[in-house]
């Protein structure tokens, strides 16, 4: 049985460190496996390993039906309908990149949040592995790219947040601060618990 992992929240220093190779493969099936549990419990298109706590290079990424029409469309559309495709990235690396696209981006890590104003390349080559170490390659484009770029930041310890260009991302952050200002409680708060629980 896969199990569901607590998710880091703003504000968890976990974050925003740079997140390490992975070598042995050994545990990365059971991993990814309470990775996707985890992402579609709380209606995720992407998660990363810091976003559960771990420092390691992989990210899973779903690709749903018709999402690239309807993530134009309104938002009260549902786009999560039919899962196409479902991406498990083992030290992903971008290739190429090509074209610009400006969308809509959250984060289970910043939940009730959103920005339309996150700046993306349009196309991009992605090389990784599979969870048993194959090497793959892939082409995405529109939204499936930006789900992988968005992942792929969260390796590095970078947030969407991060990616608002300047003169927008001073009045969003100051327009969201109390929303993220809880969120950084409760990180802390799990944080304590956690070192509660290790003690
Ligand atoms: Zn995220």
């Amino acid at each position: 049985m896969a199990e569901i992992l607590p998710i880091r929240l703003y504000g968890d220093p976990v974050l925003r460190k740079k997140a390490r190779a992975v070598q042995d493969f050994s545990e990365i099936a059971t991993l990814a496996e309470n990775m996707v549990e985890t992402m579609f419990e709380y209606g995720g298109v992407g998660l990363a390993a810091p976003q559960v706590g771990l420092l390691r290079r992989l990210f899973i990424a779903a690709e749903y039906a018709l999402e690239e029409e309807e993530a134009e469309a309104e938002e009260d559309e549902q786009p999560r309908s039919v899962l196409k495709n479902l991406y498990v990235m083992v030290n992903p690396r971008i290739t190429y990149r090509a074209g610009e696209q400006v969308g809509t981006e959250g984060c289970l890590s910043i939940p009730g949040v959103y920005s339309d104003d996150v700046p993306r390349d349009l196309q991009i080559r992605v090389e990784y592995q599979e969870v048993n170490g194959e090497p793959r390659t892939l082409e995405a484009e529109g939204y499936l790219a930006r789900v992988i770029q968005h992942e792929l930041d969260h390796l590095e310890g970078v947030l969407f947040l991060d990616r608002i260009p300047a003169e927008l991302r001073r009045p969003f952050m100051e327009e969201h601060r109390s929303e993220l200002a809880e969120m950084q409680r409760k990180a802390k708060a799990f944080l304590r618990e956690l070192r509660t629980e290790q003690k």
